[in-house]
């Protein structure tokens, strides 16, 4: 007979563990302990839980590298010991925590859950419940002696998705994230439906490791019509920027305006990487499709293809802390390095 699943739960903060100051009116974090008294039902689960808190739980608009730094290595510290993380944390950066841990960890073969709510745990109608015990379920799920999720997912009302292909797409509903561009992994209702021929599969033979460096000379920048030279110019003129994820029109498209692209043409150029990802909250980057987005290609921009902007962002990061030639590193930003694009 299989043992219990040992799964670490790791407290961030976020609304899930917050309650109102009474004098304020604004949600504040609460002691972790006092989450879990709200909880009993985890007693009842087919795993064994320990309990890890961020000593100054935030809310997820305070993340950044240093902090993912240390949610990264309170995982990595642990990795051996349990058989699943899952991870409460703030709605608002969750998209963007669950790409960036997805590129920092090489060769996971566990799951890594990252889980929250929209009402705190202690709410009447809270979202929060079902969120936390569904996430230590799909965690616990095993086969063989193995997690069945190998990868950095995301859990929220009933779905699992892969993590860096979510987006937040509401701050009222339930149904908060969206992955518009890949399937989610697991949906659960009576039973819980996994489909396996979506997941990521480990490679055992490799051990895990992982890229702390995240390089933060970067930007993203979202095309209006009315968008100025004097505006894009200083832009790329950021001392020391290294990266731009540009967020087109439709399939990848750009003013063809001569300013324009003779900015774009020169900041390649001098070396700054410039990830062509589509405004649309779907489909994808298709350069050379219509006129307007064919210099682009000739310019040498790279094609963030159906990535969304927080998995380009964070992937940016996660490459400029690693050292590759200008050529490779379009060949590697175009590739899939974690189920994050469609080839
Ligand atoms: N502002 C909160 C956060 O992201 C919202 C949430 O938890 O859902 O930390």
């Amino acid at each position: 007979m299989q043992s219990k699943a040992k799964i670490l739960l790791i407290y961030t903060g976020g609304t899930i563990g917050m309650s109102k100051d009474f004098e304020t009116g604004a949600l504040v974090a609460f002691n972790f302990g006092q989450l879990l008294q709200h909880v009993p039902e985890l007693k009842l689960l087919e795993c064994d839980i320990e309990t890890v808190s961020f000593e100054k739980p935030i809310d997820s608009s305070n993340m950044n590298p240093e902090i993912l730094g240390s949610l990264a290595a309170t995982i990595e510290k642990n990795y051996t010991q349990f058989d699943g993380f899952v991870v409460l944390h703030g709605s608002d950066t969750m998209a963007y925590t669950a790409s960036a841990l997805s590129f920092m960890f090489e060769n996971l073969s566990k799951p890594v859950i990252l889980t929250g709510s929209q009402l705190p745990i202690g709410d009447l109608r809270t979202d929060a419940k079902e969120n936390l015990i569904t996430a230590i379920q799909v965690a616990s799920l095993r086969e063989n002696g193995r997690s069945i999720v190998q990868e950095v997912c995301l859990y929220f009302e009933y779905k699992l998705y892969r993590g860096n292909r979510t987006t937040k797409v509401n701050a009222e509903h339930f149904q908060a994230f969206n992955s518009p561009n890949y399937p989610c992994l697991v949906e659960s209702g009576v039973h819980l439906k996994t489909n396996l021929s979506l997941l990521l599969k480990a490679d055992f033979e490799q051990k895990l490791h992982v890229q702390y460096t995240l390089d933060t000379n970067v930007v993203i920048l979202k095309l209006f019509p009315g968008i100025s030279e004097v505006v894009l110019a200083a832009m790329l003129s950021i001392k020391n920027l290294k990266g731009i994820v540009l967020e087109t029109y439709g399939s990848g498209n750009a003013p063809t305006e001569e300013w324009f692209l003779s900015l774009i043409q020169k900041a390649i150029s001098d070396g700054l990487h410039v990830i062509n990802v589509t405004q649309c909250s779907a489909g994808s980057v298709m350069m050379g499709q219509y006129e307007t987005s064919t210099e682009l290609k000739n310019c040498g921009v790279i094609s963030g293809k159906d990535i969304t902007t927080e998995a380009a962002i964070t992937k940016l990061m996660y490459l400029l802390g690693q050292d590759h030639t200008k050529a490779d590193f379009k060949l590697i930003f175009e590739k899939s390095l974690r189920g994050e694009l469609t080839e």
